[in-house]
């Protein structure tokens, strides 16, 4: 069972911002309001993510941790609103780390605690603590060698830790989301308003002011596909491709065809060194997608791939031509 786990460890724990990634999603998935993250070493010593949310019962605990164990669920593949939906993210942590998992339910009198360590279960045992989940995962990949020497600097997985909870932040602009450690640079990303205005603020805080300042917003529908979000102006560009922010029914992707379509868009304006900064938002109906491609979720399979391209490609030449560039 450890060594089953270790293998799914292998595909969707790459590095320790894999982790940040599930474990951010979990407490997304359980109505935080407000997700504190600490990190050591890059992540690769420690990384624990505080959640305000919904807390996981004591009967669930050790359920939790267990494979394919998900209380996500629906009978329709199709209808996923959560971000998780496989139950192999904490399993899979437990058996590379050194994993502790404290939750507390409103309901309940205290919080349990439960361990995992190189994939041996410990408790769960009573915990004081507010509600809420704390996530702890210590001395990642320390029971797989070595996939431990394919780790970068602190450095630099500590800023693809920041990376991947930007991008999740734009999709929640109503979660206060923090990010500290002696790693790093803190982050500070303040929960906004509702609506497009609280969406706009949130890129602000991710991008800089600069980006809105600099950027052309977009809204085009096509076949029941609609694409909104802001197209930076060819003058505004990066060094980097970081900077593309794609989601699709709300889900942070990063897929190669919408990468390929917003280079497509660009292609006459942007020399191929540089990137456009682009947002986008693609809402379609659940049936025409499948985000359940690949391990990490982050790759996704349209129906109609041309539709979503042309869509894509159409919106940011007219966006960029209209504003006479
Ligand atoms: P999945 O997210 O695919 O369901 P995970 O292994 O990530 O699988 O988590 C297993 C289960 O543990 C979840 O379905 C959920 O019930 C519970 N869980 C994990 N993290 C949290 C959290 N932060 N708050 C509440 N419940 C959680
Ligand atoms: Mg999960």
């Amino acid at each position: 069972e450890t060594i089953i786990n270790q293998i799914a460890a292998g595909e969707v724990i790459e590095r320790p911002a894999s982790v940040v990634k599930e474990l951010v999603e979990n407490a997304i998935d359980a109505g935080a309001t407000h997700i504190d993250i600490v990190t050591a070493g890059g992540g690769k010593n420690l990384i624990r993510v505080s959640d305000n949310g919904s807390g996981i019962p004591f009967d669930e605990l050790t359920l939790a941790v267990a494979r394919h164990c998900t209380s996500k669920l629906t009978d329709n593949v199709h209808d996923i609103r959560a971000l998780g939906f496989r139950g192999e993210a904490l399993p899979s942590i437990g058996s590379v780390s050194r994993l502790s998992m404290k939750s507390r339910i409103a309901e309940a009198d205290s919080g349990f605690e439960i361990n995992v360590h190189g994939g041996r279960l410990e408790g769960p045992r009573p915990t004081p603590m507010n509600g809420g989940t704390i996530a702890e995962v210590r001395d990642l990949f320390f029971a797989t060698p070595a996939r431990l020497k394919f780790m970068k600097t602190d450095r630099a997985e500590a800023s693809a830790i920041s990376d991947v909870v930007k991008r999740v932040a734009i999709a929640f602009p109503h979660i206060r989301f923090s990010i500290a450690g002696s790693d790093r640079t803190p982050l500070d990303l303040a929960a906004t308003g509702a609506g497009s205005a609280g969406m706009l603020e949130r890129i602000s805080q991710v991008l800089g002011k600069e980006f809105p300042e600099n950027a052309i917003a977009i809204d085009a529908m096509r076949d029941g596909v609609r694409l909104s979000g802001f197209a930076g102006i060819p003058a505004f560009n990066r060094a980097n491709s970081l900077q593309q922010f794609a989601y699709v029914n709300g889900r942070p992707v990063r897929d190669k065809q919408i990468w390929g379509a917003i280079r497509g868009a660009y292609a006459d304006v942007i020399s191929r060194d540089r990137h456009p900064v682009v947002v986008l938002f693609l809402n379609l109906d659940p049936a025409l997608v499948d985000v359940n491609v690949h391990p990490a979720k982050a790759d996704v399979r349209f129906r109609d791939p041309g539709l979503v391209r042309g869509l894509i490609v159409g919106a940011i030449r007219e966006a960029l031509g209209q504003s006479g560039i």
